[in-house]
């Protein structure tokens, strides 16, 4: 265990944070041990994976966990099927990358989502057509009022879209030490979502869908290294039929998506988009202009302007199309 204090905080938004006590744990017991620290202290307790996915305030008080267990490891069901252990410090990106040079197929086509495996269940990660439910076996987690560990298997887990148990009513009561996929060795593409059919072969192998993942997302997103982003700032809103047929008349080439409940998901960017925000700046903050849900940080600024930003946007496409924009990374501290 590696504990700091007052120690900077590395985050994909570039936004200024130092962490009152930072502790790295590479052990279950390790975060046994910070989790009892937290409850000694009655220290106020957060963890983060690669903060890819947060907002951070300037200082973060009391006890900041952060795994660095990064092991993985495997085994074989039956000759088809693989299940893939992996521990929750890894970066998610290593493990697609592994398992793809094995030739598995599952999570190709997550391929380049920054972050840690602990931190996929909780939003349930989801790009190109696939989300983390698609292949995930269970959750192993450990309870923050007691480090109890209890594994949960994929039914327990409660996922949505960009929604988990994680986020209800597990939410801030667990830490996510281990996950189990299931992964196939039976050739299983899945080409449908974006121009990704066009990119690859007509047989193609997961490598071949993994590269070509990665070339489009280099294309379209910003890079965190250069330039600050938390990648998509809201979800993708899901409305009632009624609603989304009276905005059709009004705006014919509306992109929506019908959903199993029989209520329709509108394409938060191009809600954005129509709301003149693509490309704009104000001050320190700005939305892309290759992506309008991607909110980007140029440089000196804070917490405070940044949620200024996402409430102006987020109040001009409430009174335009009477849609509310739910905000994706997560606010810490
Ligand atoms: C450029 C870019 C592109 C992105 N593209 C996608 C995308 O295509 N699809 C997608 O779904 N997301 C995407 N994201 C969002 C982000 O990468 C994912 O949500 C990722 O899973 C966050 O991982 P993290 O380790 O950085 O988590 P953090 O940001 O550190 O944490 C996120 C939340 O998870 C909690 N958490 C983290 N680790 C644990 C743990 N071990 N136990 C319990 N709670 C934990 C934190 O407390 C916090 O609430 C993108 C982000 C960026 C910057």
């Amino acid at each position: 265990m590696h504990i700091a204090d007052d120690a900077p905080l590395d985050n994909t938004l570039g936004l200024p944070c130092r962490a009152a006590r930072l502790v790295a744990a590479t052990t279950r017991d390790d975060i046994r041990q910070a989790l009892a620290m937290a409850r000694h202290d009655e220290a106020p307790l957060q963890v983060v994976g690669g903060a890819s996915n947060v907002i951070l305030p300037a200082r973060l008080p009391g006890v900041t966990l952060q795994l660095a267990c990064d092991d993985w490891w495997w085994h074989a069901v039956d000759e088809q099927t693989v299940q893939v252990h992996a521990e929750a410090g890894l970066s998610w990106h290593e493990l697609v990358t592994a398992c793809v040079e094995k030739g598995w197929w599952g999570i190709e086509n997550l391929a380049l989502i920054p972050g840690q495996v602990g931190a996929a269940p909780i939003q349930n990660i989801g790009a190109y057509g696939v989300e983390l439910a698609d292949v995930l076996e269970a959750v192993h987690v450990m309870y923050r009022e007691d480090g109890r560990e209890e594994v949960l298997p994929r039914e327990a887990c409660d996922f949505a879209y960009r929604d988990s148990i994680f986020k209800r009513s597990l939410a801030g009561r667990v830490v996510v030490t281990k996950i189990v996929l299931r992964l196939s060795r039976r050739p299983a593409p899945r080409l449908g979502y974006g121009d990704l059919a066009q990119r690859v072969s007509t047989s193609p192998t997961p490598h071949e869908i993994y590269t070509a993942v990665c070339a489009i997302r280099r294309e379209k997103l910003p890079d965190p290294a250069v330039l600050g982003n938390a990648g998509s700032f809201f979800t993708n809103p899901v409305v009632e039929a009624s609603h989304a047929e009276r905005l059709l008349q009004e705006f014919p080439d509306m992109p929506h998506f019908p959903q199993p409940d029989g209520r329709i998901k509108l394409a938060a960017g191009w809600l954005i988009d129509r709301c003149g925000f693509k490309g704009q700046r104000c001050g320190a903050f700005g939305m892309h202009e290759r992506q309008a849900l991607v909110l980007v940080h140029f440089g000196g600024g804070d917490r405070p302007a940044l949620l200024a930003w996402a409430e102006r946007i987020r109040d001009a496409v409430q009174q335009r199309f009477n849609v509310v924009l739910e905000r994706e990374p997560r606010l810490l501290g």
